[in-house]
């Protein structure tokens, strides 16, 4: 029995460290997402300007051609109004290009607003770039280092696990099915006695079961929760 539990503590001690590592970096994965996170949202916030920016320009080019167009036709037009000898048909004349000309005017409101908008996404775009640079680039280099360490301890992690598949190969079965179910509530899963209660939930455990405990021919668990205890001079690492 003596021979098994210490074998048994030497698994134990791998399990230990597993969860260390698995406690360490539990919290890792979730960093690294708000992170990366971050950064796409910040991406598109930028991406979303420049489309902005991009259609702005395009219908600036088209009223520079609405502007363009009006002028010629009221250049025509004034051409025309020399010719005409009606006086009917000189006031029609002269409405139509007090129209366009009126049209233009609407026109050029709409350019002078949109120059504005399109100073302004231009503005923002710029303020994001700069914000960019400065908090959201640095990022990048947290989350590569972040990366690094869970790479690095995901490997010490499966060295720990492959190690640990070795080692349950030789136990005793049965007494290693019983400690996979009580390691499910974390290790360590076997505990000593400290004097005369558990070294784990530390109520005094009843005399016969101590007894038991200390005779070690069989697996006694703690009747409060449930570890595997053995006598306190067995732990002596
Ligand atoms: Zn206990």
């Amino acid at each position: 029995m003596q021979k098994k539990i210490n074998e048994f503590l030497e698994l134990q001690k791998i399990d230990i460290d597993i969860a260390e590592f698995e406690k360490t970096f539990e919290t890792v994965p979730t960093k690294l997402n708000e992170l990366r996170n971050k950064i796409d949202l910040e991406e598109r916030k930028m991406v979303n300007l420049k489309e902005k920016i991009e259609s702005q320009n395009l219908e600036l080019k088209e009223l520079n051609l609405e502007v363009e167009s009006a002028n010629q036709k009221i250049e025509a037009l004034e051409e025309k109004l020399f010719s005409i000898n009606s006086t009917k048909e000189f006031e029609a004349l002269q409405k139509e290009t007090g129209d366009l000309k009126r049209l233009k005017l609407g026109i050029e409101d709409n350019q002078i607003k949109l120059m504005e908008n399109l100073e302004n996404s231009q503005k923002s775009l710029n303020e994001n770039e700069a914000k960019f640079n400065e908090e959201i680039e640095p990022l990048r280099q947290e989350i590569d280092e972040l990366q690094k360490n869970l790479d690095d301890c995901n490997l010490k992690k499966n060295k720990l696990l492959n190690e640990r598949e070795g080692k349950t190969k030789e136990l005793d079965k049965d007494l290693l099915k019983t400690y996979e179910n009580l390691l499910r509530n974390k290790p360590p899963v076997i505990v000593p006695i400290i004097g005369e209660s558990c070294g784990s939930c530390f109520i005094k455990i009843p005399p016969q079961t101590r007894i038991k405990v200390l005779q070690e021919e069989e697996t006694i668990l703690c009747p409060f929760c449930n570890k595997i205890l053995i006598s306190e001079t067995e732990n002596n690492d």
